[in-house]
């Protein structure tokens, strides 16, 4: 199922990808002289261990300089991470004491971060629900969800907040610079100045309401937006598995709590305890500030200082350590009972496994390095020791969900465990990963093995997407947070190069770590879960004795407020709020559109064939598109588990582990998917196609063509057991991202029920395809499997079905060519087979997919206009409008569903959504009754909301891109650049009058052809009404 993720991202950012030139680090930092001075005079002794004293690097004509104070902060620290192309500048606030980094790089995609050490203490989900309120409003911003209300209000790249087991992070992106100063703002005032209302802590954490809030006699019931999230969120059981997996390996301190909440324990909290959290946790003592980009630093660094962290004293922020966790003398074994998943395994397979131990401090940098390294060389791939023994008998449904080295804790920890499988083989699991761990200890690895891990890692390290400065804050924020070493974290090369002296002086090296950490470590937890059909009603009976407690705790006159204060809240989320305390961009500053790429469309041997020249730090980016229409109905049907096995089995010159060690020692990945693409054009007919992608630095392009052409020449799918076991994993892969991506999935399936085109896509990833593979695996034996493959296999790769999109420097273009010459003059020609279907519409109807989770995803589909049609863009605003103005204020602050919106995509269909909902009919008639609602609040729609309207479009037509998806739109979807800035002048000209046209239009009938989807639990009024398709 991860395979199919790329497609239904597209789903979710239809337009994200764009043309972006980030100009490579390794230009910036060889333009910039670097006089190497070794400068260790001021440090104290400790830092001075850690710091890695040849590699510290004082540029002279650096315009910031260690030792000099800049508007409060001194800088301690200047660096050059040639890595990167970057200059490290560490700073620190003369009087809080606030630790300030800045990653100075010649790109323009520049990053904010605050970052907050938040240690909670209980399972209430007290730093999660500040996290919420944080966002309700503060002095100079007083306005519910500035983010959700910035977000047209700005062109920002990403905007979120976001809490983990022990940290809290608030960052945001923008490549426009008024725009990142307007973000700033907000951000700052959100956190050290938020107003923390009372109503605010019901309405985000938790509060006692009357299910029908206007009902006196209703029920009374618990409420708030932390609260059903959480419901929702540990109603995944991958995601429980590892809430639990860290509670239970560090049992006491922090990591015993689950810090997001435990919707039990959610109710316990007060408002009191929040705002004294705040007082202390959000302290400048106790803040993070990062800093990427290109932007002004001197400007950053004053406006925090004078607005907020000189109105501050240092404090202590001792009360915030974490300290290691004291390391137990025996195993312990822990059994947690758990959700039946009606879309998972046969019942009987339905359980988990995992042993984890704790390895090394988080501070620990190279050290962690080292682990990683160890966890590939563990479990990764074919060649691995676990994968061997764990994986290819073949008992289970693979992997548990993030195995491997977990640095996300002050302590770090590995884990390996196995999904899907029988509890009779619990022990079996465990036999064999003792045999496993001391068969490694005592035989080492094969250097080969070794040494392919290390080179993808080299490879992974110059690989470039376009969200690198948030690349950055991720891999540094854990180890910061706990106090590590984080310009250390970014020497990559330099921790690889330890590492390989290592191994050179000591052939032991890895044997040594595994004796130390598997098998000599007695801090062993043993984690195993089962499903439980009693989960749910003991959840539910849990909640009712904690509700007749909090109803008998109450005085009576505080049960009687219960339903003025539902009211007060109601009519506090109704009224109007002055939104034009927040910055906003101007026209000016939108208007110009992305550069054009670089590119050059040509036909190398008839294969049409784009070549786009990219800053590409040294790597080639190879893209195919095989058009593959001509496929039989059921054929395409295999065409995903296709996609997830052909790299994997091996081909007739290479059995699959060489194949993978060869792949991994010279190149990326194949990525491997289908790709339904409706004509942009007229939306009248559209093609499936088969995308293979891969990237090889620039010295190993031969070697990428020669294996992708011994992969389409030679695959091979003979290994029976092999296939079966692979099938077996990816049948139980596919459920698992429903949890987390579910509002994708029911729009997949509403989208499915108008055309014929977009019924294939969800027949090839959605919910549909889960039964449409466990059916055919049941009725059908694995050799009647293996030659449909092998037919598939024959049929798709030929030059008459193929496109290919070629991204690399300038530089390297000659030599690439010439390589792929000779690859195509392998390949096959076949018979040409048809080019495209026609797109027919189907139907109105409605399905509810019956999943045993308490909250719901709903969507509903219709079909509008094709992309280029001149109402696109103006439905796409209209989009825009509708998702900030009447869905998230009615399906989310009112209704208490987690997200919602609308959206319209490049195959012309318009589509709403929620997210973990609480009320999913309501919602269907909030969709439905669109139209109304534009009627009776149709002075919402003023020239402001229309600019934030479309602010919010330019956001995701201008979106960055990495150097490896430039020019995508055009190769995948035929969308040009000529399109897109045609496209785009037109939403920057849309009217008001031209909106209420499109409302007229498409919103005053219900639409022909349209389809709703609910994926939830059972309804009792669905199940009476007519039309509803029911799947349980
Ligand atoms: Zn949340």
């Amino acid at each position: 199922m991860l395979k199919r993720l790329p497609n239904l991202k597209v789903v979710q950012h239809p337009f994200k990808k764009r043309i972006l030139h980030v100009q490579s680090p390794f230009q910036n930092s060889k333009s910039v002289p670097i006089q190497k001075v070794v400068n260790n005079a001021k440090l104290e002794p400790e830092t001075e261990l850690r710091r890695n004293v040849p590699y510290v690097i004082e540029d002279q004509n650096y315009r910031y300089k260690e030792g000099k104070i800049y508007h409060g902060f001194q800088c301690e620290r200047i660096e050059s991470i040639p890595d990167y192309g970057l200059m490290s500048c560490t700073l620190r606030h003369l009087g809080t004491g606030t630790e300030f980094w800045y990653l100075d790089r010649n790109d323009v995609h520049n990053v904010f971060s605050i970052n907050f050490r938040t240690t909670p203490f209980d399972s209430t989900g007290l730093p999660h629900i500040l996290e919420h309120i944080t966002l309700c409003g503060s002095k100079n911003y007083p306005v519910r969800d500035p983010f959700f209300k910035m977000l047209n209000r700005s062109v920002a790249t990403f905007m979120n907040a976001m809490t983990g087991p022990d940290y809290t992070l608030y960052p945001f992106s923008s490549m426009n610079e008024v725009d990142f100063r307007n973000l700033q703002k907000i951000y700052l005032d959100a956190v050290f100045r938020p107003n923390l209302l009372h109503l605010d802590f019901l309405q985000e954490g938790w509060r006692l309401e009357h299910e029908d809030l206007h009902n006196r006699d209703s029920d009374i019931v618990f409420k708030g937006v932390v609260y059903n999230e959480m419901i929702g969120a540990l109603s995944d059981n991958a995601r429980l598995f590892k809430h639990k997996m860290v509670n239970h390996i560090l049992p006491s301190h922090t990591y015993g709590h689950i810090a997001a909440g435990d919707p039990l324990e959610i109710p316990k909290l007060t408002h009191k305890d929040l705002v004294e959290f705040h007082r202390k946790y959000y302290h400048p003592s106790n803040a993070r500030i990062f800093c990427y980009g290109s932007f002004d630093l001197e400007k950053t660094l004053a406006f925090v200082d004078k607005e907020y962290l000189s109105h501050y004293e240092f404090i202590d922020n001792a009360y915030s350590y974490v300290s290691p966790h004291e390391r137990w003398s025996e195993p312990r074994i822990v059994h947690v009972p758990t959700r039946l998943d009606c879309m998972g395994a046969s019942i009987d397979r339905q359980n988990q496994i995992a042993i984890g131990l704790l390895t090394c401090d988080i501070t620990d940098i190279q050290e962690c390095f080292e682990l990683k390294v160890l966890s590939e060389l563990m479990i990764r791939g074919p060649n691995s020791a676990f994968y061997k023994s764990l994986i290819e008998p073949n008992f289970s449904g693979g992997y548990i969900t993030g195995a491997g080295f977990t640095p996300n804790c002050k302590d770090t920890f590995f884990f390996v465990g196995l999904r899907d499988l029988r509890i009779d083989d619990f022990e079996r699991f465990n036999d064999l990963y003792d045999q496993t761990v001391h068969k490694a200890s005592q035989e080492g690895f094969e250097s080969e093995h070794i040494e392919s891990v290390l080179c993808n890692l080299e490879l992974s390290l110059k690989h470039e997407n376009e969200m690198f400065g948030k690349h950055l804050l991720y891999k540094t924020a854990i180890p910061w947070n706990h106090g590590g070493d984080v310009v250390s974290c970014l020497r990559d090369s330099n921790m690889l190069a330890t590492l390989r002296g290592r191994l050179k002086e000591n052939s032991n090296y890895f044997q040594q770590k595994i004796e130390k950490y598997f098998l000599d470590n007695t801090h062993k937890l043993t984690l195993t879960m089962s499903p439980d059909e009693m989960c749910e009603i003991k959840r539910k009976l849990s909640e009712a004795k904690l509700l007749l407690q909090k109803l008998n705790e109450i005085s009576d006159e505080e049960y009687d407020n219960i339903y003025e204060n539902g009211i007060k809240l109601e009519v506090a989320q109704k009224s109007p709020e002055n939104i034009e305390v927040l910055p906003c961009l101007s026209i000016n500053d939108v208007k110009d559109p992305i550069k054009c790429p670089q590119m050059e469309e040509t036909t190398v041997q008839n294969v049409p064939t784009q070549f786009c020249k990219v800053s590409s730090n040294g790597i080639t980016y190879f893209n195919c598109f095989f058009n593959i229409t001509g496929l039989s109905q059921d054929d395409a049907m295999l065409v995903p588990l296709f996609c997830h096995v052909i790299s994997e089995m091996g081909t007739s010159n290479h059995d699959f582990r060489e194949f993978d060690r060869l792949r991994l020692t010279k190149m990326a990945t194949f990525t491997c998917d289908t790709k339904v693409v409706e004509n942009v054009l007229d939306g009248k007919s559209y093609r499936l196609g088969l995308i293979m992608t891969t990237h090889a630095l620039d010295k190993n392009v031969s070697d990428m063509f020669e294996l992708c052409e011994e992969l389409m020449l030679n695959f091979k799918f003979e290994n029976t057991s092999r296939l079966s076991m692979l099938i077996e994993n990816y049948i139980s892969k596919l459920s698992l991202k429903i949890g987390s991506s579910g509002h994708l999935f029911a729009m997949l399936n509403s989208s499915g029920l108008v055309t014929n085109a977009a019924k294939l896509k969800s027949q090839l990833a959605g919910v549909c395809h889960i039964d449409l593979m466990k059916e055919y695996v049941q009725q059908n034996s694995i050799e009647d499997i293996q030659d449909r493959l092998r037919n598939i296999g024959a049929m798709v790769f030929s030059k008459n079905n193929l496109r290919v999109a070629i991204n690399s420097s300038a530089a390297h273009q000659a030599t690439v060519l010439e390589h792929y010459e000779r690859f195509l003059n392998k390949l096959p020609t076949l018979e040409k087979s048809i080019d495209n279907t026609e797109l027919h519409l189907l139907e109105p109807s409605t399905r509810h997919f019956i999943m045993n989770k308490p909250l719901s995803y709903c969507a509903k589909s219709f079909s509008a206009v094709p992309y280029v049609h001149e109402d696109h863009p103006v439905l796409r605003v209209l989009a825009k409008f509708l998702t900030a103005k009447y869905l998230l204020p009615v399906v989310r602050e009112q209704n208490g569903a987690y997200g919602a919106g609308a959206r319209i995509g490049f195959d012309g269909l318009f589509s709403f959504y929620s997210y973990r909902d609480p009320h999913a009919r309501n919602t269907i008639e909030v969709f439905d009754k669109t139209y109304e609602w534009l009627q009776s609040e149709s002075y919402k729609l003023d020239q402001q909301a229309l600019f934030e309207a479309k602010l919010g479009v330019l956001q995701l037509l201008d979106w960055p891109t990495g150097p490896g998806d430039i020019g995508m739109d055009n190769f995948v979807l035929g969308a040009s650049y000529d399109i897109y800035s045609r496209y785009r002048s037109r939403v920057l000209n849309v009217t008001v009058d031209d909106v209420r046209a499109v409302i007229e239009k498409y919103f005053k009938e219900e639409p022909k052809h349209f389809g709703k989807c609910i994926l939830g639990p059972e309804i009792e009024e669905n199940e009476t009404s007519e039309g509803v398709e029911i799947t349980s």
